[in-house]
């Protein structure tokens, strides 16, 4: 049975613009991957007659109805209560969750008062969701037919509870045969629609597993998915079309799980026990950005420059003068620049790369060249340098984010003996 779900994030907060829905988005993607079909996302703002009028619309047109917001202590929180008076039902206190909070602020010396108690508390018959980041309890329940799950709004709190409790319950109604089972393919170094054209044939044949393409900041992911009743017979399923894509895409398929190329370039720096150095212009510390984002970079990370001016590509790493300087120097944003970058970071830090980007990130044209002309320069020990060259289009924070994720491809080229 395929289920129809409707979201409905209440907050007056939202309606006024001064949160943006971020949990509608978590949810759907969520609900997606459990092969459940969001037909609506609502918002409604913190008052009970609207939100009795929305339970009363989302009734009529899902099975499943995921609430999230409102179940906090206060006055204005109001979820709880109006679906219980919705489904003509009492609120009634979860013991277990009730000791906890006392325990809690026993702990830190305070009283219970009445309204956190209210954070323990259920709609009539609900089967409680655990919050393992915050007080409020979630509630889920199915009263004639129809599915409800109330979860708070918090987002470090609402995805935990979905992510555990809620999708447990989610996956008992569903029965095992409807789990939408998926591979998340990311790639870079290749555009949306050039990864797109590869696989066309795929795409346009596909019926069970799907293929569905997502475009990434810099890079592109592709969504492999079928319904299975386990792992197995799921992995049984996708096998076929994950070799062929897997053959067609090897210079690009960096990763078969949803993380960012600066997570698989930092995890096979490790992996080799080889270090990395950056030296950037345009990007102005973008690329260190990415890569120290990634937990255990410490270990491949050794450092970079941001080497925006002429001095400084100089005085720090000893790009020679007459590359930046004269009328027929190359400049700044050339081959030769990039390579004395990459080598004087590399050399300065003693690590086993050393990775420089400079270019044009506009809107401006600078030395006469153009608007998202960037050289990507690779120095590795006891190899020679290699320097990419590209035209990126987009606007200036386009251009620098395209740059950065086309450095952290070159080095993963690199890595993986693709070059
Ligand atoms: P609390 O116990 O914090 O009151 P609650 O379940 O009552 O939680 P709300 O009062 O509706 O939830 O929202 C609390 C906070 O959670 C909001 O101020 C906002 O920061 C965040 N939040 C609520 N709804 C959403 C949403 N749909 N998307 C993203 N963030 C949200
Ligand atoms: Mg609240």
């Amino acid at each position: 049975m395929s289920m129809r779900a409707e979201i409905v994030a209440v907050g007056t907060e939202l309606l006024l613009g001064q949160i943006v829905n971020t949990n509608a988005q978590f949810l759907s993607r969520g609900l997606a991957e459990l092969g459940i079909d969001v037909y609506y996302q609502t918002v409604v703002g913190d008052n009970s007659e609207r939100l009795l009028a929305t339970i009363e619309l989302a009734r009529k047109r899902a099975d499943l109805i995921v609430f999230t917001g409102g179940l906090g202590p206060t006055l204005d929180d109001l979820t709880r209560d109006a679906v219980a008076s919705y489904l003509g039902r009492g609120i009634e206190m979860h013991e277990p969750t009730l000791r906890k909070l006392e325990e809690m602020f026993a702990g830190r010396g305070a009283a219970l008062i009445e309204s956190n108690r209210r954070q323990a508390m259920l709609v009539e018959g609900a089967t409680p969701l655990r919050n393992s980041t915050g007080l409020a309890i979630g509630n889920a329940l199915t009263v004639n037919g129809t599915h409800y799950l109330l979860l708070p709004g918090p987002p470090r709190e609402m995805k935990p509870m979905f992510e555990n409790d809620a999708s447990t319950w989610l996956k008992k109604l569903l029965g095992p045969a409807e789990v939408l089972h998926s591979v998340m393919l990311r790639f870079a170094g290749i555009g949306e629609s050039a990864l797109e054209d590869m696989l066309i044939d795929l795409i346009r044949e596909q019926t069970d597993p799907t293929i569905a393409p997502y475009a990434k900041e810099g890079e592109v992911a592709v969504r492999v998915s079928t319904k299975a009743a386990d792992a197995e017979e799921a992995a049984r399923k996708l096998d076929g079309t994950l070799t062929e894509i897997r053959r067609r895409t090897d210079r690009f398929l960096y990763a078969e799980e949803d993380v960012p190329i600066e997570t698989a370039v930092v995890q096979l720096l490790v992996r080799q026990r080889r270090t990395a150095s950056l030296a950037e212009s345009c990007t102005g510390g973008m690329v260190a950005e990415l890569m120290t984002s990634v937990p255990g970079s410490a270990d491949a990370f050794l450092g970079g420059v941001v080497s925006y001016t002429n001095a400084v590509k100089m005085k720090l790493l000893g790009v020679p003068r007459e590359l930046l300087e004269g009328e027929n120097a190359p400049g700044a944003v050339s081959e030769q620049t990039a390579a004395a970058m990459a080598e004087g970071v590399r050399a300065a830090a003693d690590s086993d790369f050393g990775v420089a980007v400079t270019g044009v990130a506009g809107p401006a044209l600078a030395e006469g060249k153009p608007v998202g002309l960037v050289y990507v320069g690779l120095a590795e020990r006891d190899r020679p340098t290699r320097v990419e060259k590209l035209q990126l289009s987009g606007d200036r924070e386009g251009i620098r984010i395209r740059a950065s994720k086309r450095a952290l491809y070159r080095l993963w080229l690199a890595l993986t003996g693709r070059e």
